[in-house]
Order: structure tokens, then C-alpha cells, then sequence
């Protein structure tokens, strides 16, 4: 049997001050292989915190998180950074692209900052980046620049540039919190797409619309998770 891809147990947040605050109280999730998995919840409940704990960015203050099996709390910072690198893939409502670079440059970019391990060389790097701009429907615009492409465009490549280190689980914040109806709509499709295809993904949003579209929806407030019942 395979590790869940995430599996907290009993993980909590506090950042420290007077007084602390319990951003994200000890709960335990299991996201399986496959899973796609919605989070939903107001503003300012916990759902950037959880995303950030989950993708390796911010450690627990308790409990333990083990990503693929592997107990994050026993790894360095650099063996963190490395598993990060190797196994997530990141997609943020703001896209975060470099405005004077390619699409392709954007999703090439990103493995750069791979272990040293997965480098490529960059004739190796455009090739995938061009791949993984086919995989998003951007074929067309591989050498166009973010300010020449449209909001879907854009979340396109930002999710071309998160696919391209072949993660196992992609976590979206927000992913459709910037784009019109329509728009949101064709992301929404490319995002099931890819679960069909056996990605595991973890989508947060404030949108009930949103979170519908997957088989699984948890819910937190004011720093709970707590499952919601399928419909
Ligand atoms: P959401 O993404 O659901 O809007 P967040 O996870 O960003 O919520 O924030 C949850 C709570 O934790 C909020 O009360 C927020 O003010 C607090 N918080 C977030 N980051 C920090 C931090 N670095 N230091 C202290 N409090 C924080
Ligand atoms: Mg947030």
C-alpha cells in the first residue's frame, strides 16, 4: 500500500506573541494518492496557514506531517526545501510570474531551483517547459511575455510552471480568486483534467462553487478543519 500523499497527525500552528495565536489547531487529515481535495472556509480561518504547512513552507509548532510517507519533522531545512522542490507544485491567485520573461522562460525558471539532482541541462529545460506548456493548451504562446497573455493565460502557465518538476501533489490557494466566471470555469476544467490523469491536488478557496467540484471537501474555521459531508 502506498503512504497518503499528506497525513497530519494531531498537526497544529501557534505563531508566538502576546497573545499567540492558534492560526491552524491540531488536527489530523489523510489525503490519499489521487485525491483531489477542496478546503474551504472565510477569510483570515487558516486555509493559507494549513497550505503552508502542507507545502512544506511553514513547519507545525505540534504534531507530525508526513508528506509521501516521509516524517517532514525529522528533515533538515535543505532536505525540506529539497522534498518540496521534488514532490509540490505551487499555484497562487496573484500567478507570480517574472513580467520580462517568456512563458517558457517562467516554466523553465522553475527548475532551476530543483535538487541538484533533477537539473537539467537547458536545452532539457526549454523541451519540458515546452511540454508542459502543451499540457495547459499554450502551445501557441510559449514566447509570449505575462503582459501579452490574458488572467487565464497567465494562471495557465503558473500552472505549466508548477507541473513541470512532475510533482505528486499540486496546491492551489486561490487559484481562481482573480479570473472572471468563464475564465475560472476553463482553469476549473484543466485542474479536473488533471486529477483524471491521477494528480493528486489540494485546492483552497472561499467560493462553495468552487469547492463542489471535487469529490472531497474539508472545511475550516476559525483555525478547525473539520471534514464536510459529501452531498
Ligand atoms: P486565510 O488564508 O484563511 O485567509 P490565514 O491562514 O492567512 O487565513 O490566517 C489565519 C490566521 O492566522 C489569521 O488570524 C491571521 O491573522 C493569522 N496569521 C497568519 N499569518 C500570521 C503570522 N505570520 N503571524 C501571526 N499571525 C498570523
Ligand atoms: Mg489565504
Amino acid at each position: 500500500m502506498r503512504a497518503p500523499v499528506i497525513e497530519f497527525r494531531q498537526v497544529g500552528l501557534t505563531y508566538p506573541g502576546t497573545p499567540p495565536v492558534e492560526a491552524f489547531k491540531p488536527a489530523d487529515l489523510r489525503i490519499e494518492n489521487g485525491e483531489y481535495v477542496t478546503v474551504i472556509g472565510p477569510s483570515g480561518s487558516g486555509k493559507s496557514t494549513f497550505l503552508n504547512i502542507a507545502g512544506l513552507l511553514d513547519g507545525p509548532t505540534g504534531g507530525r506531517y508526513l508528506l509521501d510517507g516521509i516524517d517532514t519533522a525529522a528533515l533538515t531545512d535543505g532536505d525540506r526545501a529539497a522534498l518540496r522542490g521534488q514532490r509540490i507544485g505551487f499555484v497562487f491567485q496573484s500567478f507570480h510570474l517574472l513580467p520580462h520573461r517568456s512563458a517558457a522562460e517562467n516554466v523553465a525558471l522553475a527548475m532551476l531551483y530543483a535538487p541538484t539532482a533533477d537539473r537539467r541541462r537547458a536545452a532539457q529545460r526549454r523541451g519540458r517547459a515546452r511540454d508542459a506548456l502543451a499540457q495547459v493548451g499554450l502551445s501557441h504562446r510559449i514566447n509570449s511575455l505575462p503582459t501579452r497573455l490574458s488572467g487565464g493565460e497567465r494562471q495557465r502557465v503558473a500552472i505549466a510552471r508548477a507541473l513541470v518538476g512532475e510533482p505528486s501533489l499540486l496546491l492551489c490557494d486561490e487559484p481562481t480568486g482573480n479570473l472572471d466566471t468563464a475564465t475560472a470555469e476553463s482553469i476549473l476544467g484543466l485542474l479536473d483534467g488533471l486529477h483524471s490523469a491521477g494528480l493528486t491536488i489540494v485546492l483552497i478557496t472561499h467560493d462553495p462553487q468552487v469547492a463542489a467540484r471535487a469529490e472531497r471537501t474539508v472545511a475550516i474555521r476559525d483555525g478547525i478543519l473539520g471534514e464536510v459531508a459529501s452531498l
